[in-house]
């Protein structure tokens, strides 16, 4: 049983370490939301520019944060690992390269 904790402590540790970084990069994204607009305007357009590529990025790491969110509930739930539509276990290999993975590969669809 020794062994099925500790990779369930290494699971979390990554998970965490991955929440840290996901928010760290909203916080980075917020603080350069912060930044004033320029008052000429074409500098004014090339910074809306911006904002619209910088809320895509909150975006993205808003939805990665769920998901690792969601995966350390399931790993306290005791359902981690498991494919959240058809129950199979996840491969080793795809939860390794994405911890916070809820479909088997023959159910992701993105
Ligand atoms: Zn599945």
């Amino acid at each position: 049983m020794s062994t099925l904790s500790g990779s369930t402590e290494q699971v979390r540790e990554k998970l965490l370490a991955l929440r840290a970084e996901f928010r760290k990069r909203i916080d980075t994204i917020h603080a350069h939301a912060r930044n004033p607009l320029e008052a000429d305007s074409s500098e004014q357009a090339a910074q809306l520019g911006n904002i619209a590529v910088v809320s895509a990025l909150e975006a993205e790491a808003t939805t990665e944060l769920a998901a690792v969110d969601a995966a350390l509930a399931r790993l306290d739930a005791g359902t981690y690992g498991r494919c959240a539509k058809c129950g199979e276990p996840i491969s080793a290999g795809r939860l390794a390269a994405r911890p916070a993975s809820a479909l088997c590969m023959g159910c992701k669809t993105d």
